[in-house]
């Protein structure tokens, strides 16, 4: 499958990307909501993971944002953030995203979960 990671931590990024490539999978990545949103004009993918603090544009509002592109408003989306906070949680799962995956996490479980989710 085809994922987006979308994080502001080129860090993180890396881990995401080597994870998801180890299981075969290809990746493209994004360092904040613009810049997502502006990849995704030329690319599809089929599920995008999503960082909340982010500069330019955040997670919450990349996930409002990508509401009015028709292209993406479907595509599964998953959350990763440090914040575990219940309404963060219920803000991004209102606005459509599937999951929710705390960072620090073990590969394993961002896998599972996404595999679970899609
Ligand atoms: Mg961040």
């Amino acid at each position: 499958m085809k994922f987006l990671s979308v994080d502001d931590s080129s860090t993180m990024r890396k881990i995401v990307s080597l994870a998801l490539k180890g299981a075969g999978h290809t990746v493209d990545e994004a360092e904040n909501g613009k810049q997502a949103l502006e990849k995704l004009k030329g690319i599809s993918v089929d599920c995008i993971l999503l960082d909340i603090n982010m500069p330019e544009m955040n997670g919450i509002e990349f996930l409002r944002a990508r509401k009015s592109v028709p292209s993406i408003a479907n595509v599964p989306v998953f959350v990763l953030t440090t914040q575990d906070e219940e309404a963060l949680r219920n803000e991004a799962i209102s606005l459509g995203a599937k999951g929710f995956i705390v960072k620090p996490f073990q590969k394993e479980a961002l896998l599972s979960v996404v595999n679970s989710g899609i």
